[in-house]
């Protein structure tokens, strides 16, 4: 059997360095010029009221614009691009697509976007589940996956086979956060077995630390890989951020499943040297052995206060709060212990006993712990996902003052720490006008 090609390429010009990229894989071999394609980028999440770094987080466009070039190019007409993110923004904002150039991309390449959280849903069998998937993913004869190269505090790490959760309502994709046989790590990974990905790209522009959202920390990596075999560019794309294959459960199942290897002598790499890229990138916030809440935390000299750690039902509404809430939390401390207090999540925790009043963090753990006898006093914090500023009131109306503005301030904080100076360019989700020359 022949080796699967995985290139490996360093970012420098975008078009140059990817069209190097694909013809090392041979990358459009797949595509048929009257294909329907669909670009699936990751747009995990925006957020247009406060500053949202999207290093590390979302696809960059100058990526996605050297894909399109280059498509147009090898004459590829009937292109699409399609994410469905987390449906944050308000009616009266400026679209996602819009802020970060795909409806410039749109009208100087013809082609055509979609939201899969505005348009509809097919059924689709997977035999012990049945998942909503977008009608134009569906209807897509080839699909090119875009993901970016980064770490999740769930899953380990985030990459192709994981960006295809994105094709998948909202309810299919709280589903995909069940528990047992529907647990996150069994469910998402076989989205992809049913979708003809002719080609992933992984976009590691930036990497990110303690993914998948904006809360994680981003660094700036300058690397593409690319590969016809969705397992076998995974599988480098892990490396390169430190994992093994066996290493990442969802992987070593996929494999399984597919009767695959996990080894890269299986491999052909092309291009950059592994070697000289790989650099561990840690996925996970380190909890107390207790499970009482964070380092940081503990070190803080916190007590009084017990945060049981989120799980993998927690689903990405929940997780992509879960950090917010923390510096919510913190900004209550003011040197007193807090006044016994535990917060449950997700789908799975239980409240404990013992504890003076216990917060049931979203609408799973109110109802998971709505006739908890162990409870004294909850502080339901309802929602799906919960509101920010209700989680404020709720528990300011309890005497614990924690202060909406110190989350503003943290969020400019993690704003400001990448400077263009250390090679942080916001102008990587701008179309840069003037450069483009189409062969139509
Ligand atoms: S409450 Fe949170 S964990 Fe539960 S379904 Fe909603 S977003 Fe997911």
């Amino acid at each position: 059997m022949s080796k699967s090609i995985v290139s490996m390429v360093s970012f420098e010009d975008p078009y140059t360095s990817l069209k190097k990229l694909i013809e090392e894989c041979d990358g459009f071999a797949g595509l048929n010029p009257e294909d329907k394609i669909l670009i699936k980028p990751n747009i995990v999440s925006w957020d247009f009221e406060l500053p949202f770094p999207p290093f590390g987080v979302i696809t960059t466009t100058t990526v996605i614009h050297a894909l399109v070039r280059l498509l147009k190019e090898n004459g590829f007409n009937h292109l699409t691009i399609g994410e469905g993110g987390l449906p944050k923004a308000h009616s009266q904002d400026p679209s996602v697509y819009q802020t970060i150039g795909y409806e410039d991309l749109a009208k100087q390449y013809g082609l055509e976007l979609v939201d899969f959280n505005q348009g509809r849903f097919g059924q689709v069998d997977f035999g012990n589940f049945t998942l909503s998937i977008a009608q134009s993913v569906l209807d897509a004869d080839k699909i090119i996956n875009v993901p970016v190269l980064k770490t999740h505090n769930q899953a380990k790490v985030s990459l192709g086979i994981k960006n295809m959760k994105g094709v998948l309502s909202r309810k299919s994709k709280m589903f995909c956060h069940g528990l047992g046989e529907f647990d996150l790590l069994e469910t998402f990974p076989r989205i992809i077995e049913k979708l003809p990905v002719a080609l992933t790209i992984i976009d590691g522009v930036y990497t990110l630390e303690k993914g998948p959202g904006h809360t994680g920390k981003a660094f700036r990596k300058n690397l593409l890989i690319a590969s016809r075999d969705p397992l076998a560019c995974d599988l480098v794309g892990a490396e390169v951020l430190g994992y093994k294959g066996e290493e990442v459960p969802y992987l070593q199942d996929y494999a399984k499943r597919n009767r695959r290897s996990l080894s890269l002598d299986d491999l052909k790499i092309k291009g950059e040297r592994l070697e000289e890229h790989r650099q561990f990138v840690d996925y996970d916030w380190e909890w107390t052995k207790e499970n009482t809440g964070p380092i940081g935390f503990e070190k803080r000299g916190i007590t009084g206060l017990a945060i049981r750690k989120y799980d993998n039902s927690l689903c990405t509404g929940c997780s992509v709060l879960f950090n917010p809430m923390l510096i919510l939390m913190m900004s209550s401390f003011n040197g007193q212990p807090f006044p016994n207090i535990e917060l449950v999540s997700g789908k799975s925790q239980s409240a404990s006993e013992g504890f003076a009043k216990t917060i049931l963090f979203g609408k799973c753990a109110c109802d998971l712990n709505k006739d908890n006898p162990h409870i004294q006093q909850a502080i339901a914090v309802k929602g799906c996902p919960p509101d920010l500023k209700d989680f404020e009131e709720l528990l300011r109306a309890e005497g614990i003052k924690v202060n909406y503005e110190e989350y503003v301030n943290y969020r400019q904080h993690i704003f400001d720490r990448y400077r263009p100076e250390d090679g942080f360019e916001l102008n990587h989700w701008q179309v840069k006008e003037g450069t483009e020359e189409v062969n139509e």
